[in-house]
């Protein structure tokens, strides 16, 4: 997505160890027009799905995936880091986080996630894909169905988008970085 790249380039930053910045706009300080956007182009590429539930994890893909939800007129559903006190009937996961380098649960409430559930998953990034395969584990645990997965700025380098696709799990990335070699940000063509 050209608006995208374009964003990236502008305003985006390489930290050591392959990770891209992007908080002015995106997950610290966010740009509500361009987060519409990017929803507008996740809802046309899922179009021909029947998906009656948006999911995402807490913090980042939890603006992303309501606008998505918002465009849909479809609830959205995040998974929790923290098990709340109050929830009593969950499904929960372990997920290695690479940016913070160590393991979390993640957890949500049966109610919200069940057999009648078509879910599409939405994220901001997609690196080793650890945080996507948890959820498609939640979706499986809960017997809900995985319709697709899409993520704002996929790492080509970084391994997810392979381990997803080799799952048969179908993903769509708005952006898709081929490489942060010596902090110079190179997308795929
Ligand atoms: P994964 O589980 O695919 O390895 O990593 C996905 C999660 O890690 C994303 O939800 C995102 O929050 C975080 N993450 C991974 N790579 C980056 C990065 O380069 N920049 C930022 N800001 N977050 C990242």
């Amino acid at each position: 997505m050209e608006l995208l790249k374009k964003r990236i380039l502008q305003d985006g930053r390489c930290l050591e160890g392959g990770i891209l910045k992007v908080d002015s706009f995106i997950n610290h300080q966010m740009d509500p027009g361009l987060m519409k956007a990017l929803a507008v182009e996740f809802v046309r590429r899922f179009a021909a799905e029947r998906i009656n539930k948006v999911m995402t994890i807490e913090a980042s893909g939890i603006a992303p995936a309501i606008m998505v939800g918002f465009l849909l007129d479809l609830p959205v559903v995040f998974a929790k880091k923290k098990r709340p006190k109050t929830m009593a009937d969950m499904l929960s996961t372990t997920v290695h986080s690479f940016t913070k380098d160590r393991d979390y649960d993640v957890c949500i409430s049966r109610e919200f996630l069940t057999p009648a559930d078509r879910v599409l998953f939405i994220d901001d990034f997609l690196a080793y894909g650890n945080a996507a395969l948890g959820a498609s584990r939640l979706i499986h645990a809960a017997g809900a169905t995985l319709c697709g997965m899409g993520f704002i700025i996929e790492k080509a380098f970084q391994d997810g988008g392979r381990r997803l696709r080799e799952r048969g799990i179908r993903v769509e990335s708005l952006a898709i970085i081929e490489s942060l070699d010596d902090c110079r940000i190179r997308f795929r063509e």
